[in-house]
């Protein structure tokens, strides 16, 4: 084994750089997020004021280079802002994590010369994109979609029906997957490029929805959309490998968005525990409720080392598939955990939206929902061992 090997970091240790990245999200998340979290999920929607925030902090183009304007960091720094801001508000980190590990992270992987320079500064800048894959019969099995796209003299036009998008509402990009050969099957998928006000494409019904609640997801239609020949995203008939591979990285910023939102859950739930007294004393002095304490911390602790462990593999460009679905398999299941318990902890107060842990727990559950099922998942975790 290589010297350097040996001279490898513990899982959780940053560098000074990653460290400070950290501290300024966080402080970000809390002075210009933390007063707005109630009314953004009531009112489910997130004012177009903050996004231009997020913008002006560099967490929406972390990884674009500098060239086209952006932050030039690591995937790790993407899983550190969702992270961060999550332990905050997981709608504000759902919508960096989209906007970071799918969208700007296939660009920078799959987009030609023309649409990197003519894309990326836009989204460096003040673009916010979305990623749309799913339809009404096509979720688990996202290769059997319905929407096609069929060659014309001027390029593409885009025929059907995508739900479930999340920035659907605020997005001026949406990479949309078609499918130009159906009798190919998965073969004929490919990537699109669509711009908001190309014509034939609308944004349809917003979801009105249990957590997360400020993230718009929408229905996005296509009837006859046109969309330029440079538009399309890596080869014709390769948008599988595009869905595949971006979702692959991408299951780890929603492992970050778990651990971020259980993180926040503990934290309410130490600081009301040492408040609040029953029989006398602080319920936080009763054993029962400290080992419940320790055992989600420990958790938390585990599932924070998966995903750091998932993210850091992918950049050192070794093989994450695996680490990626586990960590987001099981960072998923403790968000569920650490929030009920918070609720829990909470006693009649937990159970009402005058504090906060009531819309974390309501938050945790998209974890084992999107970017894959956590049966999915768990197929993805049990081919590798098996095969
Ligand atoms: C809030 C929200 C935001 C989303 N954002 C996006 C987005 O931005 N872009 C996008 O493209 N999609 C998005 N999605 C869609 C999401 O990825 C899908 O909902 C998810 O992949 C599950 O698909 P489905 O809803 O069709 O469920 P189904 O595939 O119908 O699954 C239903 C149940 O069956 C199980 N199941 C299905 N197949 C199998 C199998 N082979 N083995 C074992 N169990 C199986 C599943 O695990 C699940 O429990 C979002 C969804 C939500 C709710």
């Amino acid at each position: 084994m290589p010297a350097g090997d040996f001279a490898a970091r513990s899982l959780s240790s940053l560098s000074e750089d990653e460290r400070l990245f950290q501290t300024n999200v966080y402080l970000f998340a809390d002075r210009e997020v933390r007063p707005l979290v109630r009314d953004m999920d009531e009112h489910a929607k997130i004012p177009r004021d903050l996004i231009d925030k997020l913008f002006d902090l560099g967490v929406m183009s972390i990884e674009i280079p500098e060239a086209f304007g952006g932050a030039a960091g690591s995937f790790f720094h993407a899983v550190l802002a969702v992270e961060a801001l999550s332990r905050v508000d997981p709608s504000i980190g759902v919508l960096v994590d989209v906007q970071n590990t799918l969208v700007i992270n296939a660009l920078l992987r799959w987009g030609s010369d023309h649409v990197k320079h003519h894309y990326l500064p836009l989204l460096a800048a003040n673009m916010l994109g979305a990623y749309a894959l799913s339809e009404t019969g096509s979720g688990s099995d996202a290769f059997a979609m319905g929407t096609r796209a069929i060659e014309q003299a001027d390029g593409w036009a885009i025929t059907g029906r995508k739900l479930w998008i999340t920035n659907g509402n605020e997005a001026n990009l949406f990479i949309v997957f078609a499918n130009v050969k159906p009798e190919a099957g998965s073969r004929g998928i490919t990537a699109f490029l669509v711009e908001r006000g190309f014509n034939g494409f609308t944004v349809g019904k917003k979801e009105d929805k249990l957590g997360i609640r400020a993230s718009s997801t929408c229905e996005l239609l296509f009837d006859d959309c046109r969309v330029p020949p440079a538009n399309v995203l890596g080869e014709v008939g390769k948008g599988y490998k595009v869905a595949i591979e971006t979702l692959n990285e991408g299951r780890i910023g929603i492992g970050a968005q778990m651990i971020g939102l259980a993180q926040g859950a503990l934290d309410h739930a130490i600081k009301y525990i040492k408040e609040r007294k029953q029989f006398g004393r602080s319920i936080a002095e009763f054993q029962a409720v400290q080992h419940q304490v320790a055992r989600a911390a420990t958790e938390l602790e585990a599932a924070r080392l998966m995903v750091y462990n998932a993210a850091r593999l992918r950049d050192e460009g070794r093989p994450f598939l695996t680490e990626a679905a586990m960590c987001k398999l099981y960072s998923s299941e403790v968000a569920e955990r650490v929030t009920s318990l918070a609720v829990n902890l909470f006693g009649g107060n937990g159970f009402v939206k005058d504090y906060p842990v009531e819309k974390l727990f309501r938050d945790a559950k998209i974890g084992q929902i999107y970017e894959g099922t956590s049966n999915l998942q768990l197929e993805t975790i049990s081919k590798q061992l098996l095969r």
